[in-house]
């Protein structure tokens, strides 16, 4: 391969060798590394104690040249009765944020105490939306009035590239002269945008040799795959997953060191600083615990981006107790596929029962759990005043002198 590849006038770039044939054997990925190591005059020792399996790293990352290591933590015991995940939980979380751990622990603890988090999958479903352009409007909204009624073949088309996904049903979008059509889909245990990007384009071809529609692209931006969207709110991107307790002001006091009242007065407030931000939805820090989460299982990191979309409900009861609880609109996560079978994401998936076939929904009840571990801790830090002490106990790590090894 030639430096000037890149057709960019007067720039030589090395290109990193990517030794395609057997570019997944460890001796490959270490040959790689030590090109790095001489082309920058570095050293990459933590980088090279790679214990995966390198060949196991085949369709997950391109240009392998070791892993990089996470700090896990384990916060617990956490006690969930969900339609799918039932008994006491230890959940692993990867981070490097001080006092993360010790925040969901002690949530955790509280919800345990309090006999635990109650855990629903109210949907369950992934989604893509390719747009299809056509001469005028009159021609788009004839298409989108149609459509359905080719249900049952579309499906089928859909449906001849998977074993397990399901095309559930077809939504119109008509924008302008364009038609965003939403393929929603039941994906099995898997997060599933591979699956059904495959599905949805074999569906697409037919609709193209069927149609008066010009052109048509995968993505339209209307699934709201890794952004933020208000469109997320109602569910149908991922697992829509609710989790609430009732916690006993005395549990509360004794292990939060806050009164129900004082954090349904916080709710009250952040919700209307959160409305002036702009914020979709209202949550505060549902990202703290995905991300962990995500890192230490393999799920794909960029889906915190939806995922974080969600609403968290703090209200003092009649009795005096705490009605806590979260939802999460749009969790896409999977116990299958993706980065799941990766050593470390595997070992920490089997911490929580939830490795292979037929335990996604059961990982979606566990993480909505921990998140509601997470809201009540944090809510209590802040309305107690204990947030900065925490922070400053758990949470600094300030270098002495700058690090050089
Ligand atoms: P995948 O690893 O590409 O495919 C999942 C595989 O698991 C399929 O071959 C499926 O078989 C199989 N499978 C076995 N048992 C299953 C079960 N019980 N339930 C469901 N599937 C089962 O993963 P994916 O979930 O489709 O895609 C996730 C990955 O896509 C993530 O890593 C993400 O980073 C990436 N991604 C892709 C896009 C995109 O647009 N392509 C966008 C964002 C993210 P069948 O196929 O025969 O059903």
């Amino acid at each position: 391969m030639s430096d000037d590849e890149t057709g960019l006038p007067g720039v030589l770039l090395d290109l990193v060798p990517r030794m395609t044939k057997q570019g997944y054997s460890r001796e490959q990925v270490d040959k790689r590394r030590a090109w790095l190591e001489e082309k920058t005059g570095t050293t990459l020792p933590h980088i090279g104690a790679m214990t995966i399996p390198a060949e196991s790293l085949r369709g997950n990352i391109e240009n392998p040249i070791g892993s990089v290591q996470m700090p896990l933590g384990i916060a617990g015991p956490l006690v969930v009765n969900g339609d799918h995940a039932q008994g006491t939980f230890y959940v692993p979380l990867a981070t490097t944020e001080g006092a993360l751990v010790r925040s969901y622990e002690r949530g955790m603890v509280t919800l345990s105490r309090a006999g635990g988090a109650v855990t629903r999958v109210v949907v369950d479903e992934n989604r893509i939306s390719p747009t299809f352009v056509f001469d005028d409007v009159a021609a788009a909204l004839a298409f989108a009035r149609e459509l359905p009624l080719r249900f049952d073949t579309i499906r089928a088309r859909a449906e001849s590239t998977t074993r397990h996904g399901r095309l559930l049903r077809l939504e119109c979008h008509p924008i302008g002269r364009e038609v965003a059509v939403t393929f929603c889909f039941s994906t099995g245990d898997a997060h599933g945008m591979n699956m059904i990007a495959k599905a949805a384009a074999a569906a697409c071809a037919w609709i193209m040799e069927h149609s008066a529609a010009r052109r048509f692209y995968m993505f339209s931006g209307v699934e709201g795959e890794k952004k933020a969207a208000a469109s997320l709110l109602p569910g149908g991107k991922g697992k829509r997953v609710v989790a609430g307790a009732r916690i006993p002001a005395a549990l509360l006091q004794t292990h939060l060191h806050a009164e129900p009242r004082q954090l349904a007065d916080l709710w009250h407030r952040t919700v209307l600083g959160s409305i002036h931000a702009g914020t979709l939805g209202y949550n505060g820090h549902f990202a703290n615990g995905l991300t962990a989460m995500f890192i230490a299982l393999g799920q794909d990191v960029a889906n915190v981006v939806n995922a974080s979309t969600g609403v968290t409900s703090l209200e003092v009861l009649e009795s005096g107790d705490l009605y806590a609880s979260v939802t999460l609109s749009s969790l896409t996560v999977a116990t299958v596929g993706g980065g799941t079978a990766l050593g470390t994401s595997r070992e920490c998936l089997q911490l929580l029962g939830c490795l292979g076939a037929g335990h996604a929904a059961r990982l979606a009840e566990i993480i909505a759990a921990s998140l509601l571990a997470g809201e009540l801790s944090i809510g209590a830090a802040i309305a107690s005043g204990e947030f900065v002490a925490a922070h400053e106990q758990y949470g600094r790590n300030r270098p002495e002198t700058p690090p050089t090894s």
